[in-house]
């Protein structure tokens, strides 16, 4: 007979092993500093509002007037009678600022990632991956026919024997898959060494950009612009749940066969309600006001190269890179304890932080994340650095 005290165990045992995420409740909208239930005020380091867009008032107001002037909901999937102007309108803008022929929207990039595979390889195919793609890129896979190789986290050597062995097995098509920010290390994916490899071997390139888009290469267009591989990169997944706005929503932009064809094929688009119209009209001016946001790029950078020297100079080990995902090392057997000690210790102090360790991160490897944002001010900054520095005073004199 069912029985309910099975869950329970297996939640005991996430308990145990110290695995239990405990989701700390806003009180306030998302934003550089926060209120939580339990805490009146804290300065928030942890959230993928890179430009500070996340309650810019100007997208509020466009998705209040688009509530009035839309509806509130669609009730139908794209195909029956869920597709209005604005839907084909952020399509097309999202085409075209990534520098793709066409895009299609998904509930989510989760979805855009779990529907695409299945629509471009079948089971003759061969589908190449880096060993740190996020897991909607894994789960994604998981639902395709295609051959699954999987190669060491950018290693270009690797990529290479992966795809000659792909050759060797004959495969029809050949599909590269890579976040373009890999998200716990903030390191970015060699786009043009993996374009020159595509090439090579005559494999498409699929890359991932959801840590990326709206604020990485000129104009934020993304990794691939960033790496002036543009014009060689075959489909991109992003979200509009990150820099762009924040809320929900994500999308595959492409070629334009292979967008069709997501029409026709993806299931998580046929079979899945459209994106709110508030929503799509927020993201709307979230991508007008990102395209446009050089003063916001300019912000986010300097905020980042000023956590990331101040954070050497105070001695910490921090991964090296320029991407606002900054994670400070805390290696070694004690890491774990010694990261979420820390972080805790800082959250007292009123900044919040999260503490990485296994089985999201490689054992051995904990981290502090630490995401830096346009909406953070040069004091919020070094308050952030001055919090780690006494809470490792406290934590190590503890
Ligand atoms: C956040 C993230 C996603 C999921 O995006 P949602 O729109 O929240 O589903 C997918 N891929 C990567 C690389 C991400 O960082």
């Amino acid at each position: 007979m069912f029985d309910k005290s099975d869950f329970q165990k297996e939640l005991d045992t996430i308990r145990a092993a110290g695995l239990y995420k405990n989701e700390r409740v806003l009180t306030t909208s998302q934003s550089a500093h926060i209120a939580t239930e339990g805490a009146s005020s804290s300065l928030n380091f942890c959230a993928n509002n890179y430009l500070g867009l996340a309650n810019d008032e100007r997208i509020v107001k466009a998705a209040s007037e688009a509530l009035l002037k839309w509806g509130f909901g669609m009730s139908s999937v794209r195909f029956i009678c869920g597709t209005q102007s604005q839907h084909r309108d952020l399509e097309r803008e999202i085409a075209e600022y990534v520098g793709m022929d066409d895009a299609i929207l998904f509930s989510s990039c989760y979805d855009a990632n779990g529907g695409i595979f299945e629509v471009v390889l079948g089971r003759e195919d061969a589908v190449i991956s880096d060993e740190l793609n996020h897991a909607s890129l894994i789960d994604g896979i998981r639902l395709c026919k295609a051959q699954r190789f999987r190669y060491k986290n950018a290693n270009m050597d690797d990529l290479r024997a992966q795809l000659q062995a792909a050759s060797t097995a004959g495969a029809r098509r050949k599909l590269i898959v890579t976040d373009g920010v890999f998200s716990m290390d903030g390191s970015y994916a060699p786009l043009d060494e993996i374009c020159d490899l595509a090439d090579e071997f005559g494999a498409m390139v699929m890359v991932d950009d959801s840590h990326a888009t709206g604020f990485v290469g000129p104009q934020g267009r993304g990794t691939a612009h960033m790496f002036g591989v543009a014009d060689r990169v075959d489909i991109v997944s992003s979200t509009l749940g990150k820099a762009l706005g924040g809320a929900s929503g994500g999308f595959v932009a492409a070629h334009k066969e292979i967008v069709d064809l997501a029409r026709q094929r993806a299931r998580t688009y046929l079979f899945s309600n459209a994106v709110a119209p508030a929503v799509v009209a927020g993201s709307r001016k979230a991508l007008e006001l990102a395209r446009n946001s050089e003063d916001g790029r300019e912000r986010l950078a300097e905020n980042t190269a000023l956590f990331r020297n101040l954070m050497d100079e105070a001695g910490f080990e921090v991964l090296p890179g320029s991407h606002p995902i900054t994670a400070v090392m805390f290696p070694g057997e004690d890491g774990a304890l010694k990261a979420t000690r820390i972080a805790d210790a800082m959250l007292e102090r009123g900044v919040y932080v999260i503490a990485f360790s296994f089985p999201v991160v490689p054992r051995g490897l904990a981290r502090i994340r630490v995401q830096l944002s346009a909406a953070h001010s040069e004091q919020d900054v070094r308050d952030c650095v001055a919090a780690f520095v006494a809470a490792r005073n406290q934590v190590e004199s503890a």
